[in-house]
């Protein structure tokens, strides 16, 4: 039989570019900052609370609806259950909002079918609405990472596209939003526009009152990055009950695996763990932030556990390849309007020591090399 599988894929499918999530290297002593994953450990009670999970109820179903969970997060952002869903990670809700409120393009792209966000953020948004058959409309942040100015959002930004996310604090640039003015940006916004804070631990403003406030306004949550739970996938939204519910409908009947929700559980007991886990990062971030600056690099102020560095003397992508020499692992992305940068997880204060000794040894041999050319 001569079957070529190709013709059994979706020609949207066939076309797509899938995300590329940064690399999970297992080398030896490598220092992984690309990820932006917490360089410290799950608290004690967490890994105590999974362990003890772990017997024969591996056999059966975890709770459908994570209602535990949901229960100790309203209590948490005082608000009701049926204010929360809790996703296999914040990005299985990205998707799921996507196929919740956009309606894939017919005929022609309009504002039902359109998906909304500004540039450079998150590199999922996009990848999202193409695989749902939606329309993207990208809006170009300002220079610095801030919000365009109200004459630009005035020309570009669809005020009634279907879905619009904002991550806040921005990523990759790490620039922080006021409450204040995504209260301006939501209030004129008359789709679902969903305030991605996967960073905000570790900035200095939230915007949960606004999910709380306005029907059209979801939080995005995740314990990945401050709550040091990657691995165990748990994320969540808090929005208007009608569009949590409508969420609610279209997720698989188990979507957060039991490991996860109990991990979470334990991780919102021990809250005073990661709370000190929060300021040492930022110290890091703002110690590397002053060394990289005098070492030439141009570093933005940033209110998440990254920053987003220009590097002197070669390209970004050269850096790139001339630390993980070193067993330094960045993040570069090669995209037009951020491939002169890198983003540099905040890692151990050791780690940081490390990535600039090794930042130091790579300037001092440019250095080198320029002097021998000249001579
Ligand atoms: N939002 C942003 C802006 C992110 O950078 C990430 C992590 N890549 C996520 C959401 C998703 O995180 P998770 O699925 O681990 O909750």
């Amino acid at each position: 039989m001569k079957l070529n599988p190709k013709s059994l894929v979706r020609p949207l499918v066939e076309k797509l570019h899938a995300y590329v999530p940064g690399e999970q290297l297992k080398i030896k002593g490598i220092v992984k900052i690309n990820t932006n994953e917490n360089p410290y450990p799950p608290s004690v009670k967490v890994l105590n609370a999974v362990k003890a999970a772990v017997d024969g109820r591996l056999r059966l179903y975890p709770n459908p609806t994570a209602e535990p969970l949901r229960e100790k997060l309203a209590s948490l952002h005082k608000c009701k259950p049926e204010n929360i869903i809790i996703g296999n990670g914040s990005d299985e809700l990205l998707a799921l909002a996507t196929r919740t409120f956009v309606e894939p393009v017919s005929k022609r792209a309009d504002s039902r079918s359109t998906v909304q966000y500004f540039t450079p953020s998150y590199s999922l948004y996009p990848v999202l609405a193409d695989i749902h058959g939606a329309a993207v409309n990208p809006v170009p942040l300002a220079k610095d990472f801030a919000l365009p100015s109200p004459a630009l959002l005035r020309k570009e930004w669809m005020f009634d596209a279907a879905l619009a996310f904002v991550t806040t604090p921005n990523a990759p640039g790490g620039h922080g939003y006021s409450t204040a003015e995504l209260e301006t940006l939501c209030r004129a916004h008359k789709g679902v526009i969903v305030l991605d804070e996967a960073y905000v631990d570790f900035a200095r403003e939230n915007a949960m009152a606004l999910a709380l406030k306005y029907p059209h306004v979801i939080v995005s949550r995740t314990f990945s990055k401050a709550y040091s739970l990657c691995f165990q996938r748990v994320g969540y939204f808090v929005g208007h009950p009608t569009l949590i519910d409508a969420m609610h409908k279209i997720r698989d009947s188990y979507n957060v695996n039991g490991l996860g929700q109990v991990a979470a559980l334990a991780t919102l007991s021990d809250l005073s763990y990661y709370r000190a886990n929060f300021k040492k990062i930022i110290a890091t971030r703002e110690r590397l932030t002053v060394e990289l600056t005098k070492l030439g690099f141009q570093v933005p102020p940033s209110q998440a556990n990254f920053i987003f560095a220009t590097p002197p003397a070669f390209a970004a992508e050269q850096w790139l390849e001339k630390l993980r020499q070193q067993k330094i692992l960045i993040r570069w992305f090669n995209h037009p309007e951020i491939k002169n940068s890198l983003r540099i997880s905040i890692g151990t204060d050791a780690e940081a020591d490390a990535l600039l000794r090794a930042v130091k040894k790579i300037i001092a041999r440019f250095k080198g090399t320029k002097g021998t050319q000249g001579t």
